[in-house]
């Protein structure tokens, strides 16, 4: 079967002679139809994220149709189309007993840990095969893992009804957090230094900052970016809180005296917990939020290479779509 794999340092290619996934006891094999790209891909490509092995398949935001079950398992069925939760946590550690399991200090992440998404077919623990409606299009559907890292920021920056957060970059990670901040009622803020991503977010409801001393409640810094760290943070009100998702082993300057004198909370928001995670966003989406609307780039298999050169520069989400469906796209 074919997969999309890092074959050396920066070189992305499609693989025709991958082997087929067994099935485990306690496993589905999923027949991928689309695999969205994202930040932590491109680190992967770029080298900034190691991989214990090349080459290495890519991806772990995707979703498909179950083509077969383990022995063990009894709570999924063949044909059914499942989004992929790619985050295994252990369930033995105390963050895991706690409820925490982004903090799991076994936790498996595929496409960093474990092979990633991107093959024909894929196995993955039945639990971590949440199906979904037929009615949902494959764009919103294929966003589902990414505006749950969204959902999570905003919850845990506490944002109010009517209350305005700031996001800080509008990349992929960003534009879906405008999304979430709209679906808790608050009124997303948004700056990025590229205009087309800015004139993006303002397509979903966003509105771009004009005012550079306007400092808000809730800030929300998505782009790694160690510059936007202390832009954000300058930007977040007394008594506020600043909720970091984007990352970098990059220092960034902080002032303890406007920290201390402005009261802030800093809060490294990692992942999601499962389940309560991916339950929410399904939820979510249930109740209309409609992800797919930040999707620009849709490439075949074939133009795998090529997504991920440009999934970095094109303002929108990129994805690969394996096989395409008549369910398309919203947009
Ligand atoms: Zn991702
Ligand atoms: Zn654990």
């Amino acid at each position: 079967m074919r997969a999309v794999a890092l074959v050396s340092a920066g070189r992305v290619a499609v693989l025709d002679d991958w082997p087929e996934p067994p099935c485990g006891a306690h496993e589905v094999v999923v027949s991928v139809r689309g695999v969205g790209l994202c930040g932590s891909d491109l680190a992967v490509v770029g080298g900034e994220r190691a991989v214990p092995a090349l080459p290495w398949v890519l991806g772990h935001e995707a979703f498909g149709e179950i083509t077969a079950v383990g022995a063990e398992v009894t709570h999924r069925r063949v044909g059914q189309r499942v989004v992929i939760e790619p985050n295994y946590p252990c369930f033995e550690c105390p963050a895991c007993a706690a409820g925490t399991t982004a903090g799991c200090t076994s936790r498996r992440a595929v496409g960093i840990t474990e092979p990633g998404l991107l093959a024909e077919r894929v196995a993955v623990p039945a639990r971590f095969a949440w199906p979904v409606p037929e009615e949902w299009t494959d764009d919103d559907v294929v966003c589902v893992e990414p505006m749950t890292v969204a959902l999570s920021a905003v919850r845990t920056g506490g944002v109010q009804p009517g209350q305005s957060c700031l996001v800080v970059g509008a990349g992929s990670q960003g534009l879906l957090t405008c999304l979430a901040v709209r679906h808790a009622g608050g009124q997303p803020r948004v700056i990025d230094p590229h205009a087309g991503r800015v004139r993006l977010a303002e397509q979903l409801g966003a509105v771009a900052v004009t005012d550079p001393h306007q400092r808000y409640p809730v800030v929300i810094e998505t782009s790694g970016v160690p510059e936007a760290f202390e832009s954000a943070l300058a930007r977040t009100a007394a008594g506020g809180c600043l909720v970091v998702i984007g990352q970098s082993t990059q220092a960034a300057k902080v002032s303890t005296f406007a920290l201390v004198q402005r009261r802030l909370t800093v809060r490294g928001c990692l992942i999601y917990d499962h389940p309560v995670g991916f339950a929410g966003t399904i939820a979510a989406l249930d109740a209309g939020l409609r992800p797919g609307r930040v999707l620009r780039g849709r490439f075949g298999l074939a133009q795998a290479t090529e997504a991920f050169a440009e999934a970095g520069g094109v303002a929108g989400k990129s994805w690969i779509n394996l096989v395409p469906s008549p369910r398309g796209s919203a947009s």
